[in-house]
């Protein structure tokens, strides 16, 4: 690396500290404000889980139109495709839609049927993470639904978190709701009339992939209904190496 690259990496990185810093007890939209504000290539990924539609109205409100990204593995339940269709049609957001290159009948005839129950991490990997890799080309900061109480492989997440690109240029991944509670979350859906999966009234907490989600008591973890206890993640949240 040239010294001035150098140089420009460790002020980068300085930046990024100090305003996950300053930001770390502000208000979600305040967080969103600053990326709005600071990056130019901005999008939010979401699977249209609570946090995600909450972020998405907050979002809407501070910079719209908001470029929105998800990714249809070919396995979502329709309810989760039905409020994609909503959102798009409501809200004033860009929504991109990515998927696998391999379709499910060519997956299933290179790596056999249902992948899911035999290696779901690659399952993952193929249908979930190499399309959000592709989805995130070209961005500089990534706007992500993840709360800090959601298990233990979130605990330690920060209002903002460096990444890189595999050229090296910076990609920041911005968490609003890093230190939200799933109560916060839907007090605030609530609140706003923004609208959400059906299945979380039906005991789905966490929504996934119909084979890899099932529904939990009402004293379960939040994400113990994925991937039958199996895993925790499925990958998109943690393929990236962060920078400190
Ligand atoms: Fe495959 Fe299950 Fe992962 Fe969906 S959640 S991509 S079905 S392993």
């Amino acid at each position: 690396m040239s010294a001035t690259a150098e140089t420009a990496g460790a002020s980068e990185a300085g930046a990024v500290a100090a305003a996950a810093a300053a930001l770390s007890h502000a208000r979600p939209e305040a967080i969103l404000a600053y990326a709005f504000e600071h990056y130019r290539r901005v999008a939010l990924s979401t699977a249209f889980g609570p946090e995600g539609c909450a972020l998405i109205h907050m979002a809407c409100a501070i910079a719209p139109p908001v470029a929105v990204f998800t990714v249809d593995t070919g396995y979502l339940f329709p309810e989760s495709v039905a409020l994609q269709e909503r959102f798009a049609e409501r809200y004033p957001i860009t929504l991109s839609v990515f998927e696998s290159d391999l379709s499910l009948v060519e997956q299933a005839r290179i790596h056999g049927p249902r992948l899911y129950e035999r290696d779901p991490d690659l399952c993952c990997a193929l249908r979930k993470v190499e399309p959000t890799a592709r989805a995130l080309r070209g961005i500089d900061a990534w706007i992500a639904g993840l709360r800090r109480d959601q298990g233990q492989s979130r605990a330690g997440l920060a209002v903002l978190e460096r990444y890189a690109h595999d050229d090296g240029t910076p990609l920041v991944k911005v968490n609003p709701l890093a230190s939200w509670s799933r109560a916060d979350t839907f007090r605030y859906l609530l609140e706003h009339d923004v609208p959400y999966n059906p299945l979380l009234d039906e005991g789905y907490p966490s929504i996934g992939c119909q084979p890899c989600t099932a529904p939990v008591s009402a004293e379960g973890a939040e994400r113990a209904g994925r991937w039958g206890g199996r895993k925790q993640e499925c990958g998109i949240h943690t393929f990236l190496d962060r920078k400190e």
